[in-house]
């Protein structure tokens, strides 16, 4: 075989007026967290999703922090997240004293409704309009969604299950930026809007970067009045030094959200990308047996964000095919290990997680950069139907 390059995962995609804006910022002097181009970029992103405000922050993490602060989550409280996720979802809750409860997958990778449901009935009681957690007689407060892949998960049945126990519906978007409904009760909603409050990731490996940052958006205009005012040190006077809780230096940079201007006037063909590179994969691998591309939910566009392989051949294990593809020069990455089997989380509650155990063994996301080209894919492929022709 000739010389191969080397085909990366997901790289940044600066093929717009990334230069010309964030040379725009450092003439101006305005780099750090002044500027015109945060309340731009904030208002920019709020209208792709269809929101009245945006908050950018430095990262989704921190987003996910401001959300759950402003979502009331209180020392002591448990929230149900998923176990099979980035642990970037789940760490905010520590930053809050609450402790997370682990609940599994379905077969979108989002978190089971079912199985959530289960929690709910089994393990808790309402007393009042508070769901207590049975066994450590915690107030379990809010749900943390995920929106895997792009994925959207089953909103549906979470938003009916959330307000029969009264939790409060987080959701990380911070993968599914630009995926929404278009059939069913949410037609025309964006993920990250559906729920109470969500999050955005403009991390270098999402589908749109600022290097590092996030956004907060939220269906309750005070809780993104309070995640704005928390991520400026919870400055209560514009000219005084006058601090009203303890807040965080959590806000987005001018260059950043520069860099964000550029890349989200080219999300809608970032998106199309995605999705055109997912179905060319699809074709291309359809006749492999042992492997399928995940799907997505039905009544959705996603943004098709990470493309990820199922294995199914017996005795062939993710990590096998990996390092297949990485010594030809491809790289690809397995799913998250468990967050419930992670050293700080050891001593948590775990629920129903036999599904999402059996995908973290068999899941490789394939490259899926918007710059990917066919003849890129081509070589994936042919380089996976190698694998399994000689396993
Ligand atoms: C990327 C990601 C985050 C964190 O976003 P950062 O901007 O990297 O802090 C949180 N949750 C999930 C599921 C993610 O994929």
């Amino acid at each position: 075989m000739s010389e191969a390059a080397f085909i990366p995962l997901s790289v940044p995609n600066f093929s717009g007026k990334e230069k010309e804006y964030v040379n725009e910022a450092v003439v101006s002097e305005w780099v750090s967290t002044g500027g015109s181009k945060v309340g731009a970029f904030e208002q920019k992103i709020a209208d792709f999703v269809g929101m009245p405000r945006g908050i950018a922050c430095a990262s989704g993490t921190a987003g996910l922090h401001l959300a759950m602060l402003c979502a009331g989550v209180r020392p002591g409280d448990e929230v149900l997240a998923p176990t099979l996720t980035f642990i970037a979802a789940v760490n905010p809750i520590r930053y809050c004293f609450a402790e997370p409860v682990f609940i599994g997958c379905d077969n979108s990778l989002c978190i089971s409704p079912e199985a959530l449901h289960r929690f709910c009935e089994r393990e808790c009681h309402l007393q009042g309009d508070k769901l207590i957690d049975n066994t450590t007689g915690a107030h379990v407060s809010a749900v943390s969604v995920v929106h895997v892949f792009g994925n959207l998960a089953d909103m549906e049945q979470i938003l009916a299950i959330a307000e029969q126990y009264h939790l409060v519906v987080i959701e990380d978007a911070t993968e599914a930026l630009g995926s929404k409904y278009t059939a069913g009760t949410f037609a025309g909603k964006f993920a990250g809007t559906l729920g109470d409050i969500g999050v955005y990731s403009f991390n270098g490996n999402k589908i749109m970067t600022t290097g590092s940052g996030g956004m907060v958006v939220s269906n309750h205009p005070e809780w993104a009045e309070h995640a704005a005012h928390l991520s400026t040190q919870a400055k209560a006077s514009p000219s005084q030094y006058v601090h009203d809780e303890v807040g965080y230096n959590y806000r987005l940079t001018n260059l950043q959200a520069a860099l964000g201007l550029a890349q989200v006037e080219q999300l809608d063909d970032f998106i199309a990308h995605k999705n055109t590179m997912y179905d060319y994969y699809a074709e291309q691998l359809a006749g492999i047996s042992g492997v399928r591309l995940m799907g997505w939910r039905e009544g959705t566009r996603p943004n098709k964000w990470f493309y990820a392989l199922v294995i199914e051949r017996e005795g062939v294990t993710a990590q096998q095919l990996i390092g297949y593809l990485a010594e030809n020069k491809v790289q690809t990455r397995s799913i998250w290990n468990l967050i419930h089997q992670q050293a700080p989380y050891l001593q948590n509650r775990f629920f129903e997680t036999e599904k999402a155990e059996w995908y973290q063994q068999h899941i490789v996301n394939l490259p899926c950069s918007t710059s990917l080209t066919c003849e890129q894919a081509d070589r994936v492929v042919a380089l996976i139907r190698d694998f399994f022709s000689n396993s």
